[in-house]
């Protein structure tokens, strides 16, 4: 019997331009495009597990706030575990404490800029530097090209707005540039809504949410097309985005929170909304958005990630479900390990009884379908 074939996986959201950022010194480009140990996503990796192209993320961290002993808090976003194993814990999800916690400290829109700049460029430069192994996709016909030439594609996004002023003059030049996704907030507040914390459990409904210059920014992207991400808003937030704008709703990374109660994932409400708009939800692989206790575990069975993604199809819908790693930007199951490993999810999936049409949606099909749609045909 031919051995079942390897299914290309679009992802939704990493942060490996946050990782390489971080990291100390030069060659940052290199360790992407030759990879290397440590991190989820590079590109061998991603050629071994079948990862196609996703959404990579330009991420502002917070400023480094202290508790009352003067040291750095254990729930600061961009704290740098020099223990962890995996880059991934230095950053991004890696916030939850169990019970209630303050959002982050915000960032103020010059420090932001000048990270934006940084993160954008280290996109571009793997991109002159890969040789025609990995392309910036500005409309879904870029992405079905690289899909046909094995060459990795790349959407920028942007997660949290802080970088962008009230007349919306840099979302011009980023667009111009290449943005295609923004999150108009992280957990954290900014000038255009409130984030929703890292608290489990606890509902997503956590305060405020969008303000009106937070309203008049999703006009801007709808004029755009460029894709609105709402994994980080509150629940409020989410409403508001989703009564306003004229496109898919989409959550780039979060869970369904009938299984993990945290303040991240998805009641099976706003899953219903996502569906209902033609949208779509990308499964995080945070064990901490995976687990029943909301911990940050290793030892998460890589199962749990098909639980939420049958809850999400039962509740988005089939057309509405795909990937949204979080690699490099959260501690995940030790069992799937990293990009390479991407493949294990499609052999749980056939495990668990579905057909290759449905596995292929949830594996690329949906997110191009939604993107394509949000963005127009394009060229
Ligand atoms: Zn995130």
């Amino acid at each position: 019997m031919p051995s079942p074939k390897r299914i290309p996986i679009f992802d939704g959201h990493n942060d490996v331009l946050l990782r390489l950022h971080l990291r100390a010194g030069a060659g940052a480009v290199a360790a992407f495009l030759q990879g290397e140990d440590k991190g989820h996503l590079d590109l061998p990796k991603a050629r071994k597990g079948g990862f196609v192209g996703g959404l990579f993320a330009i991420f502002v961290p917070s400023p480094k706030r202290k508790d009352r002993a003067g040291g750095e808090t254990r729930s600061q976003e961009n704290a740098r575990e020099t223990a962890g194993e995996t880059a991934g814990e230095t950053a991004g999800e890696t916030a939850t404490v169990i019970g209630s916690d303050p959002a982050p400290p915000a960032v103020d829109m010059a420090e932001a800029q000048r990270v934006v700049f940084a993160m954008a460029s280290l996109l571009f430069r793997i991109e002159r530097e890969s040789k025609g192994r990995v392309r910036v996709c500005r409309n879904a016909g870029d992405i079905e090209r690289c899909l046909a030439e094995n060459t990795l594609a790349a959407v920028l996004h942007m997660e949290g707005a802080e970088a962008i002023d009230a007349n919306f003059e840099l979302l011009d030049v980023l667009y111009a540039a290449g943005l295609r996704s923004l999150g108009p907030v992280w957990s954290r507040p900014n000038a255009f809504g409130h984030g929703v914390p890292f608290r489990c459990p606890s509902s997503p409904d956590t305060g405020p949410g969008l303000t009106d210059l937070g309203k008049a920014l999703i006009g801007a992207c709808n004029a755009l097309r460029i894709l609105l991400d709402l994994s980080h808003l509150n629940e409020r937030g989410f409403w508001d985005v989703a009564a306003i704008s004229n496109a898919p709703v989409v959550a780039t990374h979060s869970n369904a929170h009938a299984i993990s109660p945290h303040s991240r994932n998805l009641t099976d409400r706003q899953l219903a909304a996502i569906g209902k708009s033609g949208g779509l939800v990308g499964v995080n692989f945070a064990a901490s958005f995976l687990r029943p206790d909301g911990r940050h575990d290793r030892a998460t069975p890589v199962e749990l990630i098909i639980r939420h993604i049958e809850h999400m199809l039962e509740h988005a819908g089939e057309e509405s479900v795909g990937f949204g790693s979080d690699f490099d930007g959260a501690m995940i199951p030790g069992e799937l390990g990293n990009a390479a490993g991407l493949q294990i999810l499609v052999r749980a999936m056939r495990k668990r009884g579905f057909s290759e049409p449905m596995i292929e949606k949830v594996c690329y099909r949906n997110w191009l379908r939604v993107l394509r749609r949000t963005w127009g045909d394009g060229a």
